[in-house]
This record gives structure tokens, C-alpha cells and sequence, in this order.
């Protein structure tokens, strides 16, 4: 018994591991970009991740978070420091500056264009990945651990399929 907890607790930290990776990427990925459409859709892919986590904490304890690493499935290099393009002067993204320290640009000089075809694309791929994890998990999972983490999967592989019907639809 006490192996299956263990077993279960460890499919859990995994997959939270995944989720606060996601969540972190489309925050920061939000605050980046100026292109409005674009932040709806890091916002709203945000906001699943959010309630993703809600879910997976209610079932693996509201410290479980603090365990979890995160598995490299979101390109949070692409996000996480913005550069001023009048001088090069880089920041957090979390903490963008309204003007440049270094040169006294404005804030939209820090601002990164992501295209809202390069969004989608980024979600269809991450959110594929972020299915797999979830699925080898729930299979490493028994009961009400393994019922949600397939739940999750499923979900993930609906986000990857709505994002390619986007990037079809922006296509034509
Ligand atoms: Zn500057």
C-alpha cells in the first residue's frame, strides 16, 4: 500500500512538474508580447494550465508543487529575459521595465513579436509533449491519481488539435 501511494505521489510530482512549466511559459510568454490576439491565446492557454494545476493539487496536496521539476517541454528560453532593441539592454520578463534603464526607450522597445501562427504552433507542439507526460504517468497511477492525469491528457491532446485547426484556419 504504502508502495502504491509512493508510486502514485511520484506519477503526480511529474506531472505537476509539467504544468507549473506550462504555466510559467505562458505567463511569461503574455507579459512578453504586445500583438493583442497573440496574448489572448497565451492568456487563455494560461488559464487551462492554471486550472490544471488547481486540479492536480487537490489530489496531490498543496506542497507536492515544491517537489516538481520541470521536464524542458516549453521553450522558456524564448521568454524569459526580453532585450530593448534600440541598445540591447536586457531584462526579466517579469520585471520589464516601462522605460529602458540603459537608454531611456520606451517600453514597447522590450516588447517581442511572436507571430499568432508561431502561438499556435508552439502550443500544438508543447501540449502533445505535455499529453505523453501525462499519459505515462497516469499509467504509472492507480485510482482517483490515475482517473485525472488521464483526464489531463485528454485535454492536452483536445488543446493540440484546437491549435492546429487555428493554424489551419490561419493558413488558407
Ligand atoms: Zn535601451
Amino acid at each position: 500500500m504504502t508502495l502504491k501511494v509512493g508510486k502514485d505521489s511520484d506519477a503526480l510530482v511529474r506531472a505537476l512538474g509539467a504544468v507549473v512549466e506550462g504555466l510559467t511559459f505562458y505567463d511569461l510568454a503574455n507579459a512578453a508580447v504586445a500583438e493583442m490576439r497573440v496574448k489572448v491565446a497565451f492568456e487563455e492557454l494560461g488559464r487551462r494550465k492554471k486550472e490544471q494545476l488547481a486540479k492536480l493539487e487537490a489530489v496531490a496536496g498543496p506542497n507536492a508543487a515544491h517537489a516538481a521539476v520541470m521536464p524542458g517541454i516549453y521553450p522558456l528560453d524564448a521568454v524569459a529575459k526580453v532585450e530593448c532593441y534600440v541598445c540591447g539592454f536586457v531584462a526579466d520578463t517579469k520585471a520589464m521595465p516601462n522605460q529602458c534603464p540603459s537608454c531611456g526607450a520606451a517600453r514597447y522597445a522590450f516588447e517581442k513579436e511572436i507571430a499568432l501562427t508561431k502561438a499556435w504552433e508552439i502550443a500544438s507542439e508543447t501540449e502533445r509533449h505535455s499529453a505523453v507526460l501525462f499519459r505515462e504517468s497516469a499509467a504509472r497511477a492507480a485510482g482517483p491519481a490515475r482517473t485525472l492525469l488521464e483526464e489531463l491528457a485528454r485535454e492536452d491532446e483536445g488543446q493540440a488539435t484546437l491549435a492546429d485547426r487555428q493554424l489551419a484556419e490561419l493558413r488558407t
